[in-house]
């Protein structure tokens, strides 16, 4: 049999590459995520060819921190985009290269900031001008000018979640284009700071390369302004965003992605940076859960499983909906269950009325798991966060153990006597 890329049905059963599910369930228990490393390549090797030399794809650290991911594209060149003094350390750790890094985020602190420029990123998406002020209060101390891009706020519509719409003009994010013009002056007459480029980031999971392009316009138009006035930019950052097939979506590729935000940047000679963290990892990942009882409420079926919103996050905090697969043939008649986990809250829930062959001990699949999946895990209900596995044709690579309940106490104390 030769070795389909990431998940696939082949003789009744779900498979991760060329390992079946139900194996991998049994070695390293459920609840658990399982990644395919070809999955990965795959869409890592669209960004890179469709980017073209010229530019940098950085991958966003926060969609799945995992080390393993982490030296995986580091060991393809990858860029990457951080968002904490902690995805700096993973990054290192990795072997990823600081120099390719861009820092991103809405509050960085001083000891992050100190830290990104004795690493030598490659540059600071500044969010506001009291931050602008303190990296470069931090420059001085370390007599390191720091590299800054600011990361403006094109105000379009990324049609998206609420929760995951980053670039409309009433969001903490970003600064609004009439106020960065100003501070880019500001910036580029202090010697403690170097302006690199301008950044910007309008949202996640959007179905349509509109928005992008209206945003890359708007960012092209404020890079012809700096020019004329003598800025020069190394490059831009039209930031990650590209959304990814949970249900029955019909995301862009990422080559339409590319095209999208390259065009309106074409004549500026600049270089171009991307930022996509689900659309690399997103499908690249499961969540192998196991039904664990089946319970009759007030005229529903619910199916409880092993996993719980610690666990995976997404369908409690967003709502958002994912296809639930059986993973292996099953006697049990096909019928609309709600699939919940143990942890006492109503929101968790992975389903509402999906149709599957519910029994006890049936295993199921939750797609598009690999993003935002386990990088969200918690220990609510003093739970320990679930394994991840990576698997490459035929070998199984554990990339995180199972937590212990000893590890989930081990930074407590109890009181002295008395
Ligand atoms: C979250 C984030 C990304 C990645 O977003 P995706 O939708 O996962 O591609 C990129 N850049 C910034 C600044 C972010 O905050």
């Amino acid at each position: 049999m030769s070795t389909p890329p990431g998940f696939a049905r082949y003789a009744d059963r779900l498979w991760a590459e060329a390992l079946p599910l139900d194996e991998l369930a049994e070695r390293f228990g459920t609840p658990c995520y399982v990644y395919s490393r070809a999955a990965i390549e795959e869409r890592w090797a669209l960004y890179r060819s469709a980017l073209g030399v010229a530019g940098d794809v950085c991958y966003a650290v926060k969609a799945n921190g995992n080390l393993a991911l982490l030296q995986l594209l580091a060991r393809h060149g990858a860029g990457f985009d951080i968002v904490s003094g902690g995805e700096l350390e993973r990054v290192l750790h990795a072997g990823g290269d600081a120099a390719r890094v861009v820092f991103s985020g809405v509050g960085k602190g001083t000891d992050e900031i100190r830290r990104a420029l004795q690493a030598g990123i490659r540059c600071f998406n500044v969010e506001s001008a009291a931050e602008l002020e303190r990296i470069a209060s931090v420059a001085a101390t370390e007599n390191t000018p720091a590299p800054v891009a600011l990361r403006v706020n094109p105000d379009v519509n990324p049609e998206t979640h609420p929760y995951i719409a980053t670039g409309l003009a009433q969001s903490k994010f970003g600064i609004a284009l009439e106020e960065a013009e100003a501070l880019y002056l500001q910036a580029a007459n202090d010697p403690r700071l170097e302006v690199r480029g301008i950044a910007c980031h309008i949202g996640s999971q959007l179905l349509s390369v509109a928005p992008l392009t209206e945003a890359a316009e708007r960012l092209a138009a404020l890079a012809r302004r700096l020019q004329e006035q003598g800025i020069s930019l190394d490059h831009i950052d039209a930031g990650g965003g590209l959304g990814v097939h949970y249900i029955d979506e019909q995301p862009p590729t990422p080559a339409e992605h590319i095209e999208a935000i390259s065009a309106p940047l074409r004549d500026l000679g600049v270089s171009v940076l991307v930022e996509p963290g689900r659309a690399i990892v997103a499908e690249a990942g499961i969540l192998l859960t196991r039904i664990e009882y089946l319970k009759h409420n007030g005229g529903k079926e619910f199916a409880i499983v092993d996993a719980g919103m610690n666990d995976y996050l997404r369908p409690a905090l967003y709502d958002a909906a994912h296809t639930l697969e059986a993973v292996t043939p099953s006697e049990a008649e096909l019928r609309p269950v709600d699939v919940v986990g143990p942890v006492c809250e109503s929101a968790d829930t992975f389903a509402r009325d999906c149709t599957l062959p519910a029994a006890a001990g049936g295993l199921l699949a939750i797609r598009s798991a690999g993003a935002y999946g386990a990088v969200m895990a918690s220990q609510y209900n003093a739970r320990p966060r679930p394994p991840e596995v990576l698997v490459d044709g035929t070998q199984a690579h554990l990339i995180r153990r199972r937590e212990t309940i000893d590890e989930l106490m081990s930074g407590e104390s109890l009181l002295p006597e008395g």
